[in-house]
């Protein structure tokens, strides 16, 4: 029996659109969604992500949240019976704004489990405002708390296999210590992959701005060079992974390095929403 990811949507953000695909349609204001991620069928039920904490904090950042009552996290979860309680671990593929906001919904004997990297990243003043004070706060409540918060060094351990079919791998992009989940279900392996990929048409199928498809193009929010960012994307698209689910776009179904499906939004198969709507279509 494999593992299953459910897609918890937290609500959506409107930015400027080329915060995400660089030079793409600046000034233009773009509408994203923002996923977390909820594996079950393993040992417990893991989180991925949480989503921001609430429509004010966008604004700091001068976008808009729309997060609304039912993209709260307690009710997410409630769609697949899981309570906050029930959850082992929150993994985090990085600590931006948008992906760490709603740890303090969950109990301090759920741990929270991020890349040791990101933490210090975190707190270097480098994307200040991407990390905000009150999550990063939680986070430092949670290492003063014995067992609530586990740090992994992914980048000299290589990859650690968190319960039986889950592994956390150093990203090498978006920040200097995202992470990117693997999870290994009925239908192969799918990865969580953070904002190392925001846009899978605009950066991947057909990169805008770029002079060829093989060159895919950055985001407009990196922390490193556009060398280790397009790295990074190629490293994801030839892992071996069938699946790869970013946070701010649909899932990709991937063959020999290329997108051949897109997931609108839920389907029957190892990844899915609560309420099916459409199935997989071609890329
Ligand atoms: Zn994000």
């Amino acid at each position: 029996m494999g593992l299953e990811i459910k897609i918890l949507d937290f609500g959506d953000i409107e930015l400027e659109s080329s915060f995400l695909v660089l030079g793409r349609d600046c000034g233009r204001v773009r509408r994203v969604p923002v996923y977390g991620f909820l594996i079950l069928g393993g040992q417990y039920p893991i989180v991925v992500d949480t989503g921001y904490r609430d429509n004010a904090i966008m604004e700091t950042l001068g976008m808009r949240g729309l997060q609304f009552h039912e993209n709260m996290v307690e009710r997410q979860l409630a769609n697949h019976g899981v309570r906050p309680g029930d959850v082992r671990y929150i993994c985090h593929t990085h600590l931006h704004i948008d992906h760490a906001g709603k740890d303090d919904h969950f109990p301090m004997n759920s741990t929270v489990v991020i890349n040791r990297r990101e933490l210090e990243y975190s707190v270097s003043g480098l994307m200040h405002p991407q990390y905000p004070k009150p999550d990063i706060m939680h986070l430092v409540e949670r290492l003063h708390t014995p067992g609530s918060l586990r740090l992994e060094d992914l980048e000299m351990s290589g990859p650690i296999e968190l319960i039986p079919g889950v592994y956390l791998e150093a990203a090498e992009g978006h920040t200097e210590g995202s992470m990117n989940v693997h999870v290994d279900t009925n239908d192969g392996r799918a990865t969580i992959c953070g904002d190392v990929i925001y846009d899978f048409n605009d950066q991947i199928i057909e990169p805008v701005r770029s002079f060829g498809p093989e060159e895919y193009q950055v985001t407009g929010n990196h922390s490193g060079s556009k060398r280790r960012e397009k790295a990074a994307m190629r490293k994801l698209m030839h892992s071996g992974a069938k699946y790869i689910l970013p946070v701010h776009d649909k899932p990709a179904k991937i063959e020999a390095g290329r997108v051949v499906g897109r997931l609108d939004m839920a389907i029957p198969g190892p990844v899915s929403q609560s309420v099916p709507r459409r199935d997989w279509f071609p890329a």
